[in-house]
């Protein structure tokens, strides 16, 4: 069995020129080649602002970039026919595809209509504001450029519970409408955080729960993903998508993995809502996030062997996606929180070279950001490779100095050379004794991360001092491994 290694196929930036998912087929064997088997596609349907939208202000699920709505035909990626092509040519070399879920809210409507609302306290959401009153709001949702194709379902105010915008009034705000109750259970930062943007879905409304799982279906059958990537999950009632995923996997009688973004720090509210889920999907390891960028901006006073501490690497390895950065956290977003250059390897050595988990790795590192002038991760293509060749056998930890920590992997039968022995420092250099195992005494070892370095030889007791150079990572792996990486790796 390879080690599985997920992609994040896009970052905010890319060109809208709809030719992306002819980009997918271009670059699909490379990648697979390089170890990913794994991809999570962008939100593949019409977005409010047409050909310029990343996917997340959602207008109409059922548009794959066949219809002339919201100003053009395709989505920012290309059409529907392109992106079928697109999903089919990853699945046959090997690349599972995950599509990206967003049920939460809908924005861009085609029409107003006249609703009763009262007024929130954004910090407070279960505070009123003023008095009930009439509000004109982008509720109807009727899809004309569709005409009913695939669905005749027709959006009103009954199926959501909220949104921020009077157009009457030219007033933005958190309008609860008259006769509804924000959902619960959600995250309860602001109080209740059912409303995130847009106009908010109501879960509560059978009717709208019965729209968007008929529309999971027709997905499941027109495109045929391998499972999903579900957006803003802490924003919907966390007992929807139990529900949905089950009425889901039993409708194409595949048990199909799925991943939540539930953005918290708070390892709690994580394990809380796999729970509540009863691990119907893993969730994105956020606070492994927030450690790396703690490690990386504090000058080296970062106490490394709390790195893992309070993550789902740690706490739920069972459920964890473990990612550095992704399309919300880069420069210009809005959960801007992007792990400095200088850290990038140590952090991807965390997550693709364990044995916890299911490694994430986002487009913008792989490729590089034009957008913001951030050049490539230069090891990353490097640490994909090794993960998928030589990332085998038992695990053995050293997190026992506060800046000089490490593991190793001591490679399996199954795996030929596998095996590697990782070090790494957020302050100065240093070097630490771990233990690769017998089998390898005599053997030289070299780091695969920087060619510069001096071999160390394995002792007869299967131990050698490894070291690293400060704020740095090295890898190290046998003569024969070293050997396929500088052949086979740019
Ligand atoms: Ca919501």
């Amino acid at each position: 069995m390879e080690n599985k290694t997920m992609m994040q196929y896009f970052e905010w930036y890319l060109p809208g020129n709809g030719l992306f998912w002819d980009r997918c087929i271009a670059q699909a064997e490379k990648i697979k080649e390089n170890g990913i088997n794994m991809i999570w596609l962008p939100p593949a349907y019409k977005g409010a602002t047409g050909i310029n939208s990343v996917g997340y202000d959602v207008y109409d699920t059922y548009d794959l970039g066949e219809f002339d709505q919201r100003g053009s035909v395709p989505t920012k990626y290309g059409t529907r026919e392109q992106y079928l092509k697109a999903v089919k040519k990853f699945q046959d070399i090997g690349i599972e595809v995950y599509a990206d879920v967003v049920l939460n809210h809908m924005t861009g409507a085609d029409e107003v209509e006249e609703v009763y609302a009262v007024e929130n306290n954004p910090e407070n959401r279960e505070e009123e504001i003023g008095e009930k009153t009439k509000r004109t709001v982008w509720t109807k949702f009727t899809f004309p450029g569709r005409n009913g194709k695939y669905s005749d379902f027709t959006w009103d105010h009954t199926n959501f519970n909220g949104t921020d915008w009077d157009e009457a009034g030219k007033q933005y705000g958190i309008f609860l409408f008259d006769g509804k109750a924000w959902n619960n259970e959600t995250d309860d930062e602001f109080a209740n955080f059912d409303y995130l943007m847009g106009t908010d879905l109501d879960m509560e409304n059978p009717e709208t729960v019965k729209a968007v799982t008929d529309w999971g279906k027709w997905y499941l059958d027109t495109v045929n993903p391998n499972g999903f990537r579900i957006d803003a999950v802490k924003h919907i009632r966390f007992e929807f998508y139990r529900d949905w995923l089950k009425e889901l996997r039993d409708h194409s009688g595949k048990d199909f993995f799925a991943v939540g973004e539930y953005w918290s720090s708070e390892i709690d509210k994580l394990t809380h809502y796999l729970d509540v889920v009863e691990n119907s999907m893993s969730l994105f390891d956020v606070p492994l996030h927030f450690s790396f960028q703690d490690a990386a901006t504090s000058n080296g006073q970062y106490d490394m062997r709390k790195l893992l501490e309070n993550t789902l690497l740690s706490e739920r390895p069972e459920n964890a996606v473990t990612f550095v950065d992704n399309h919300d956290t880069q420069p210009g977003q809005s959960l801007f929180s992007f792990i400095p250059s200088w850290f990038k390897p140590i952090a991807y050595s965390i997550i693709l070279l364990r044995n916890e988990g299911i490694p994430c790795v986002f487009y913008g590192d792989y490729y590089g950001i034009p957008n913001d002038n951030i050049p490539a991760v230069p090891s990353l293509k490097k640490l994909v490779y090794l993960r998928k060749k030589y990332a085998y056998g038992e695990q053995e930890d050293y997190f026992d100095d506060d800046s000089v920590v490490g593991f190793v992997r001591k490679g399996d039968d199954e795996h030929e050379n596998s095996g590697l022995a990782v070090l790494m420092t957020n302050a100065e250099c240093g070097s630490k004794v771990m233990n690769m195992g017998e089998k390898f005494a005599g053997q030289k070892f070299y780091n695969a991360m920087d060619l510069t370095y001096q071999p160390v030889t394995v002792e007869d007791d299967g131990t050698a001092e490894f070291y690293v150079d400060g704020g740095s990572v090295s890898v190290w792996v046998n003569e024969e491994v070293y050997r396929d990486i500088c052949l086979n790796i740019e």
